[in-house]
């Protein structure tokens, strides 16, 4: 035997046994989107590295170092998606979906980043995107933030804190810049390597430093929030007021900046308490001068995306299960007769919408009904000559319930009895 291959560090199997929870969020988010009226847009996987530097920006961790760049056969250099929303961008002002109207669009899919993978941390992971286009307003901001606290509701998690603050315009943060940079320079000694080489080419995204050590400084810095333009203001006071009345709790935090130089205004993220160092579940924001810098007419936008991976850590932490995929019934076949007959059967039970595996491995009842507990299933049917010259089927609950009796129904109305069984 020669030796197995291994996958990539930090690139993860998702295997049948976890996907209940994924399979959940995914149809409960669908959902909820469908509700606000965002419709699903699928794009491709690599776009050319020059969309993400025009858009992240140059000096940020995705572009500097975190993203599978690679110089396709003509010699152009593409990336792997870092993130969504600069290719959702792009498709849209390529396909003509952003002028002039209103756009809704949510995408869902695998981004790549080459991170130090831990916890929470990966180097393929997954995103459900939402980017909205065409509205200025702090309205659709709030309409962003109560569409992602009803996702929570649905799926049932609570812990999580809303953090929200103002990034202004690009001229307001221009005008906070210097202040910054004085101050940044005169704790020139805590800073780390990294800050040092962005203090003059980007220095707002030193606030977002992970370091601890600079977890002090950054805390006393001068807030972009005292240096907004009356417009930002009364944008980030309509928000306030919107989610006030919406009922949505808020932590003002006037140091989140996140990590991509696109955005404008507003900032959010839900942060939980239960998922160590890497909290942040759900981040996004307003990008009002991104459409335009990327060859589009000026579009106002906001969007936001969610980490599957801590999602469905969380509800895993939960003691609640979630199907993933498990048939409702199995079918124990004893005989060629009853192998062909129960095809037939199995076929008229999903026309009745009851989902069934048929046993096709053979061997004694024992071994079947032993696969038929490892299927996941909730009942045993089983056929076997005296079935078969009766025009019976025996069914047996299968799992956590106990010693169960078998019982006989007809052929003929087995699918009306499992249905009805079944049903919630
Ligand atoms: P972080 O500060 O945790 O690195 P980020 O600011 O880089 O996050 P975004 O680019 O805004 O994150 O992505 C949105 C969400 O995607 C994050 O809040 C997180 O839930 C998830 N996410 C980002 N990077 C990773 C990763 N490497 N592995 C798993 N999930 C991730
Ligand atoms: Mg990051």
């Amino acid at each position: 035997m020669s030796r197995a291959i291994q996958a990539v560090r930090g690139m993860n199997d998702l295997l049948p046994g976890a996907l209940g929870h994924w399979q959940r969020v995914e149809r409960c988010a669908a959902a909820v989107l469908k509700a606000y009226g965002y419709r699903e847009i699928r794009l491709p996987l690599v776009e050319k590295t020059e969309l993400y530097v025009r858009s992240i920006g140059q000096v940020t961790d995705i572009v500097e170092k975190e993203m599978y760049t690679f110089e396709d056969r003509n010699g152009d250099s593409l990336s792997l998606r870092p993130e969504g929303t600069a290719g959702c961008v792009r498709a849209g002002v390529e396909n003509g979906l952003l002028h002039n109207q209103v756009q809704r669009l949510w995408y869902a899919g695998p981004m790549f980043r080459h991170e130090r993978p831990q916890r929470g941390r990966y180097r393929q992971f997954h995103q459900i995107g939402v980017e909205a286009f065409g509205m200025p307003a702090a309205d659709l901001d709030a309409e962003l933030i109560l569409m992602s606290a009803r996702l929570w509701r649905e799926l049932g998690i609570g812990d999580v804190v809303l953090q929200i603050n103002s990034l202004g315009t690009a001229a307001c943060r221009a005008a906070y810049r210097g202040t910054l940079v004085a101050y940044l320079e005169g704790h020139r000694a805590v800073l780390d390597e990294d800050s040092l080489r962005r203090l003059h080419t980007n220095p707002l995204r030193i606030l977002d430093s992970k370091n601890p050590a600079l977890q002090g400084v950054i805390e006393r810095a001068p807030s972009l929030v005292d240096h907004l333009d009356p417009e930002s203001a009364a944008h980030f006071a309509r928000l306030r007021s919107l989610l006030d009345e919406a009922g949505v709790a808020y932590v003002f935090n006037p140091r989140l900046v996140r990590g991509l130089d696109y955005y404008t205004r507003t900032v959010f993220e839900w942060v939980s308490g239960a998922l160590g160092a890497q909290a942040t579940v759900c981040a996004g924001g307003r990008y009002d001068g991104l459409v335009e810098q990327l060859g589009g007419r000026a579009t106002p936008a906001a969007g936001f995306a969610l980490g599957m991976e801590r999602l469905v850590e969380l509800l895993a932490q939960g003691q609640v299960q979630a199907a993933c995929g498990e048939p409702q019934a199995y079918m124990v076949l004893l005989g060629e007769e009853a192998q062909r007959r129960g095809m037939v059967l199995a076929e008229r039970l999903r026309d009745r919408g009851v989902s069934v595996e048929c046993d096709a491995a053979g061997g004694s009842l024992k071994s079947q009904l032993r696969r038929a507990d490892r299927s996941g299933a909730a009942w045993a049917l089983l056929l076997g000559d005296a079935e078969l010259s009766a025009g019976l089927v025996s069914i047996k609950r299968l799992r956590d319930h106990g010693a169960q009796e078998q019982e006989q129904i007809p052929e003929s109305s087995l699918a009306e009895v499992l249905a009805s069984r079944l049903a919630p």
